[in-house]
C-alpha cells in the first residue's frame, strides 16, 4: 500500500464558473487559476502523485503551458490515473476535505462522489467527500477562498 496526500487553494474571483469535484456550482464567483480552478481536483491529483512519488500537479502540468489555460481539471486528474495505470498502481480509497465558509456544499457531494469515482474508475463507495467551515476563522473563514485536504491509498 501507498499513501498519498494533497493540499490546494484557490481565491475567489468574479467572473468565473464554480467547479469544485467536476460539478458547477452556481455561485456568484468561481476560483482564479490558470486551468479550470477545480481546486477539489487539483488536490487529489496532488494526492494520487504523492502516493506515487510522481512529483506534483504543477510539475506535470506547469500553469506557464498555454496547453493548460482554463482546462477542465478533469482531463488531468484521467492524465494522473494513466500515470498510476503505468507504474502498475492501483487506487484503493479517497478521502476528501473541502473547507469552505461558503458557498454551501453539502448538496453536490453526492455528484461530485460520482464525477470523481468515474475517472478514477473506483467503486463508489470508496471515495468520500465531506465539507466543512472554519467557523468563520482564516482565509476560508472570511470567505476569501476554498481550500481542500485529499488523502489516497494505492495498492501495487
Ligand atoms: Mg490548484
Amino acid at each position: 500500500m501507498r499513501i498519498g496526500h494533497g493540499y490546494d487553494a484557490h481565491r475567489f474571483a468574479s467572473g468565473r464558473p464554480l467547479v469544485l469535484g467536476g460539478v458547477t456550482i452556481p455561485h456568484g464567483e468561481g476560483l482564479a487559476a490558470h486551468s479550470d480552478g477545480d481546486v477539489v481536483v487539483h488536490a487529489l491529483c496532488d494526492a494520487l502523485l504523492g502516493a506515487a512519488a510522481l512529483g506534483d500537479i504543477g510539475k506535470l502540468f506547469p500553469d506557464s503551458s498555454e496547453e493548460y489555460r482554463n482546462i477542465d481539471s478533469r482531463i488531468l486528474l484521467r492524465e494522473v490515473v494513466e500515470r498510476l495505470t503505468d507504474a502498475a498502481l492501483r487506487v484503493s480509497s479517497v478521502d476528501i476535505s473541502m473547507v469552505a465558509q461558503r458557498p454551501r456544499l453539502a448538496s453536490h457531494i453526492a455528484d461530485m462522489v460520482e464525477i470523481l469515482s468515474s475517472d478514477l474508475e473506483l467503486a463508489s463507495d470508496r471515495l468520500n467527500v465531506k465539507a466543512t467551515t472554519t467557523e468563520g476563522m482564516g482565509f476560508t473563514g472570511r470567505g476569501e477562498g476554498i481550500a481542500v485536504h485529499a488523502v489516497v491509498l494505492l495498492e501495487e
